[in-house]
């Protein structure tokens, strides 16, 4: 496995509305973006550092993995994500190097990221995620597995 860089810092918070003007304000960061990520019940603002990002993480219901990090932690440093080239493939290798992962499958993170995470019991108690950045969307392999050159 290769890890390319950090690819963003993971930062939960209460409200969005009253961290981004810090970030955005004071720190003078770029707010590229704002989605929420329905499967994992979350709201993300994305800043720009560099090469590098800042996610600040909202819950938006009080039953997801935010929520429940909020309630036992407060708010504060929730992950670290390195960049990869193919999160299946780091999957893989950690796995059959008996790494304690969270997730065995890649799944779709913010930012059109393909994403998984490796728990903190074998990174030094850090919560680490893979991030393969500007990955092609999960789909089916039917609806990708042909170009139109392909049809003859
Ligand atoms: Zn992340």
């Amino acid at each position: 496995m290769t890890v390319r860089k950090v690819s963003h810092i993971g930062i939960a918070v209460e409200r969005l509305a009253a961290q981004v003007p810090f970030y955005r304000d004071e720190l003078g960061l770029t707010l590229i973006a704002e989605e929420e990520v329905a499967d994992q019940g979350v709201r993300v603002a994305i800043f720009e550092v560099g090469d590098t990002r800042i996610e600040l993480l909202e819950p938006t219901r009080p039953d997801s993995p935010i929520a429940r990090f909020l309630e036992r932690r407060g708010p504060g440093l929730h992950h670290l994500a390195y960049a990869v080239d193919d999160v299946g493939t780091a999957l893989q290798r950690l796995q059959q190097h008996g790494c304690r992962l969270i997730d065995e499958q890649p799944r779709a993170g913010a930012h059109g990221a393909r994403i998984a995470f490796v728990h903190p019991q074998s990174t030094g108690g850090v919560l680490t995620e893979l991030c393969q950045e500007h990955a092609t969307p999960l789909v089916s392999s039917a609806s990708c597995a042909t170009t139109p050159g392909d049809r003859s």
